[in-house]
């Protein structure tokens, strides 16, 4: 009895050591993930800035070799450029012209309350600023000649207003930050930020900079690069022509469709920090019209059977894009719809329906695919000289590969089963075969 007594504790001692040292290492795993999280934040945070204006500068500059400093980046004109863009969208986001639509009900009950006008923004943008340029008020190649001065402007408004996030935070409730994953650390807190959703007044300001300044700031930046071709050469390029023309129409199929962002993962889950500021500023509308920038210094020749095949490409990969999100979409907020009684579904624990049918019976990312293929249709114009066209459509491949697993690992979390079987039932993410 003494010795079974006497065993059965050094065996319960034992499992609770056990228990400890397993508790023990995997605190240890993850301090030491989030110190390399950290340390590659603090990088990015550092690099993304620099990678851009090299970006720009190696564009603009045939041999890239204009050394940038302070003072040929810093200028007063460009700031206030930017500036103006900003609040002129601000302005259009609050007329009452649009819809206003409910988000999701975060963990901490909230349900926010979204602006639906971005298309109108854009549109009245260009009409705007189309006229003034026609009429000679207004000269818009400087978009293109100040880039670099703009994007350095827009790096120092991006650290400023992240200061700004990172202290509002401090004024919200603990209750509205807990269930946000605060990380106690500075760097982290700071780049990826602390609130989900912060707000000035009626603006929501992850919202707005989403598509009004990362969107609509691309498209007249690529606008400005045009306008810059005709003034110098008296018309436009076609492969220039092409790039602008296939990115507008992304940039405005995007603003059509702006109530799908309310329910994308950066809107519902990601905090709003350094990083996406500096995305929405800066590197979506500075990195992805390197191809604008590129042609307008590196003129490329195209046949029309080159144009043809191009446009072929971009067709079918805008279709795919399009026709998919536009099904998931609709299915999401219609599931009854007669569209869908005849698709095959799978029933999950959470009473939604996952689609196992056309699009999304192909593959589990279709919508994936059908970007990646039109970030290539509108880099191929540039030829095949340089990889600095090319370099949007590695990030993209990249980000969405990425986006593939944290998306999978959160509709198995909370789909379990159902998740398992739906991958049972279509067995690739984004290249039938492939992967
Ligand atoms: P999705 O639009 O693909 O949304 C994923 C969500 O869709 C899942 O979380 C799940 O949400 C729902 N879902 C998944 N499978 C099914 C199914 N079979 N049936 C019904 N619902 C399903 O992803 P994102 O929000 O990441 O992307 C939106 C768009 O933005 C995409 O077109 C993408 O290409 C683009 N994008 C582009 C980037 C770029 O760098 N170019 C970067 C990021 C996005 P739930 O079940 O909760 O509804």
């Amino acid at each position: 009895m003494n010795s079974h007594c006497q065993n059965q504790g050094s065996s319960f001692l034992r499992k609770k050591e056990g228990n400890i040292v397993r508790e023990e290492s995997d605190q240890i795993a993850t301090a030491s993930a989030r110190v390399k999280d950290t340390r590659r934040l603090a990088l990015l945070s550092v690099c993304l800035p620099v990678l851009v204006l090299y970006l720009l500068n190696k564009c603009k500059n045939e041999d890239g070799s204009k050394m940038l400093s302070f003072f040929t980046l810093w200028d007063l004109n460009s700031f206030f450029i930017l500036i103006g863009f900003v609040l002129f969208q601000m302005m259009l986001y609050l007329l009452p012209i649009g819809k206003v639509v409910k988000g999701k009900r975060t963990t901490t009950g909230e349900q926010d309350h979204y602006h639906i006008n971005g298309f109108y923004a854009i549109l009245i943008t260009i009409v705007v600023l189309g006229s003034l340029w026609f009429f000679g008020l207004a000269d818009v190649t400087i978009g293109h000649d100040k880039c670099l001065q703009i994007a350095f402007s827009g790096i120092s408004v991006s650290v400023f207003l992240s200061i700004v996030w990172f202290l509002k935070s401090f004024t919200v409730t603990k209750e509205q930050l807990k269930n946000y994953g605060e990380k106690g650390n500075f760097i982290q807190d700071f780049c990826m930020g602390r609130e989900l959703n912060p707000k000035f007044g009626k603006l929501n300001i992850k919202f707005f900079s989403m598509l009004r300044i990362g969107f609509i700031g691309w498209a007249l930046f690529n606008l400005s690069i045009l306008a810059e071709d005709i003034e110098q050469n008296g018309r436009a390029s076609l492969a220039l022509g092409l790039v602008v023309g296939f990115q507008l129409l992304y940039i405005l199929e995007a603003l059509y469709d702006e109530e799908s962002v309310v329910f994308t993962k950066e809107i519902t889950s990601d905090m709003f920090g350094y990083i996406m500021t500096f995305g929405e500023i800066v590197w979506i509308p500075f990195t992805s019209s390197l191809q604008a920038i590129y042609l307008l210094h590196h003129p490329q020749e195209l046949t029309y059977l080159q144009v043809a095949i191009i446009v072929l490409i971009y067709a079918v990969g805008f279709f795919i894009y399009n026709r998919s999100n536009d099904q998931k979409n609709k299915f999401r907020s219609h599931p009854q719809d007669v569209a869908f009684a005849g698709l095959e579904t799978i029933d999950t624990n959470t009473g939604t329906k996952l689609l196992v049918s056309e699009w999304w019976g192909w593959l589990r990312h279709p919508n994936y695919l059908g970007d990646i293929v039109v970030h290539l249709a509108w880099s191929l114009p540039c030829g095949f000289s340089h990889i600095i066209p090319y370099l949007q459509l590695l990030f993209c491949i990249h980000i969405l590969t990425k986006r593939t697993i944290e998306i999978e690992e959160d509709c198995h979390r909370r789909y379990g089963a159902a998740w398992e079987e739906y991958c049972r039932r279509v067995k690739y993410r984004m290249l039938p075969y492939i992967y």
